[in-house]
């Protein structure tokens, strides 16, 4: 399940096998970057992300925010798919 997707925010996160997602993200392109798909290996990296966006003006809910937060502080800062599952319970209706 995606932490934030497009509608109810301006960026869409989501985990990915090998990292967290950043899809179509405005910010690559403005930096001229080809590649409009940013993944990072850390919380502390996407997060400081997100606020790049934020700084940009564009919406993250607050619950994106804090999810990645709550995440970060249950299995440390290095993503790791194995040590994200199981799902937090907001995530068993996928
Ligand atoms: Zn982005």
């Amino acid at each position: 399940m995606s932490y934030c997707r497009f509608g109810e925010a301006d960026i869409y996160l989501y985990p990915s096998n090998t990292g967290i997602v950043c899809c179509a993200c405005d910010l690559a392109e403005s930096n001229g970057e080809r590649e409009r798909e940013r993944e990072f290996s850390s919380y502390s990296a996407v997060l400081d992300h997100v606020r790049q966006h934020q700084a940009k003006g564009h919406r993250v809910p607050d619950h994106a925010i804090e999810r990645l937060k709550t995440e970060q502080q249950r299995i440390g800062d290095v993503y790791d798919v194995d040590k994200r599952y199981p799902p937090t319970p907001d995530e068993e209706d996928q």
